[in-house]
């Protein structure tokens, strides 16, 4: 991800030329700390860690779980370094790979069209990637991907909710409990989010698996100021193994099994627990801004991201009808000083480093999204002045040649 060299790309080239008539950049994220009165509290924060000499699974971090506990549904969680630890844990935990004492040849299936650690964590605990195709106009695998990638190997299904969107995870729930399949939820980008299962009822995105994973990585909708993730279960033995894996499987004076060093720092936590004050109106503001982009768009022939109700927004992603469309909108954004992102410039099955898992089987409609999407920015601190900007300066398809 590079979202800052981006953004500060762009602010560069605004600053460079020292023009008063050029309008100031807009970053593709700024972060909480953008607020005086939070940047304050955070720093306040900091400073009292700082001198309690506690600085990693602390106060804080006990804290941290039990607030985020009560964000989904009362499932236990447990506090890591990373979304991307929280991935291998989630799965080492349940069980699946040979780090989780299952077998070598256990398969996960999970969307092409997601970011890398998806792929990462399935080959970490030992287990094997199944990579799924995503519908032509929706950014989610359908369940009639996953009906023809289960085989007698399956272990688990990786539901990842894309760009804020969990509203396919209730379904593939569902799909999983009728296949005896492990579900594990990566909730890295829609935390939040919520979800309606078929039965009516509405739950927050991270409540449909067996476990969930949650990045508190800077961009996402509960943002860090640095590294730092964690998992929630619907077991609570699954929760007891996680807290050992993360600290080296240490429990009690004694190492029960073989873990890795996942633990979160007290000042990830501290932060954490500030943002999580501002989450429920950071959540509505990325709301607002999202219907505002809907509305300016629809009926245009720029594809817009699916909208369910319960939609986060971590990420707002268009598609275009074409690279070079898509091109053309990232290079006239950046001459006005707006950064934009592409996830993801390739589906994981084309990937270098894991082609060779894959086979070669052709994936179209991850392959075409990743030719054709384009994240525009989306963040609570984002001005309605620069939201107009953003809506004027991607335009109607008619000025996309
Ligand atoms: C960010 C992200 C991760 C990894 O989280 P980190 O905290 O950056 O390690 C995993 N999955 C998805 C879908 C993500 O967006």
């Amino acid at each position: 991800m590079n979202a800052s060299r981006t953004a500060t790309a762009d602010f560069a080239q605004a600053s460079d030329g020292a023009s008063t008539t050029q309008a100031a950049a807009i970053p593709f994220f700024r972060g909480d700390a953008s607020d005086p009165a939070l940047a304050e509290r955070m720093t306040q924060a900091c400073g009292e860690i700082l001198r309690s000499g506690v600085y990693v699974l602390g106060s804080q971090v006990k804290a941290l779980e039990e607030s985020l506990a009560a964000l989904l549904g009362g499932r236990e969680v447990v506090a890591v370094n990373s979304g991307s630890d929280a991935l291998v844990l989630a799965l080492a935990a349940l069980g699946v790979g040979t780090l989780g004492g299952g077998r070598d040849d256990d398969e996960v299936i999970l969307p092409s069209y997601t970011f890398v650690a998806c792929a990462e964590a399935v080959l970490a605990v030992g287990a094997r990637p199944v990579f799924v195709d995503c519908t032509i106009d929706n950014f989610a695998p359908s369940l009639q991907a996953h009906r023809q990638a289960v085989g007698p190997r399956t272990r688990a299904v990786l539901a990842v909710g894309l760009f804020g969107d969990a509203s396919h995870i209730p379904a593939l729930a569902a799909f999983c409990r009728a296949h005896g399949l492990l579900m594990v939820e990566d909730i890295a980008q829609c935390l939040g989010a919520t979800a309606t299962g078929e039965d009516g009822t509405t739950r927050p995105a991270g409540t449909w698996g067996d476990a969930c994973a949650m990045s508190f990585y800077p961009t996402k909708t509960l943002g860090a100021a640095g590294d730092a993730g964690a998992l929630a279960f619907a077991d609570a033995r699954h929760a007891r193994q996680a807290r050992r894996l993360r600290n080296h499987g240490h429990e009690d004076g004694e190492h029960h099994c073989l873990g890795r060093n996942s633990r979160m720092d007290e000042l990830q936590a501290g932060l954490l627990r500030i943002a999580l004050t501002q989450f429920p109106r950071a959540l509505a503001r990325r709301r607002q801004i999202a219907q505002r982009y809907l509305g300016a768009w629809a009926g245009s022939g720029i594809h817009l991201p699916p909208s369910d109700a319960g939609h986060a927004w971590n990420y707002f992603v268009l598609r275009f009808g074409s690279s070079a469309q898509r091109d053309a909108v990232v290079a006239d954004l950046a001459a006005q000083a707006i950064a934009t992102q592409v996830y993801y410039r390739q589906p994981l099955h084309l990937q270098r480093a894991l082609a060779a898992t894959h086979g070669g089987r052709k994936l179209p409609h991850s392959e075409s999204h990743a030719r054709c999407a384009l994240a525009i920015p989306m963040y609570p601190a984002l001005r309605d002045d620069e939201v107009e900007r953003i809506v004027e300066a991607v335009g109607a398809p008619r000025d996309l040649g």
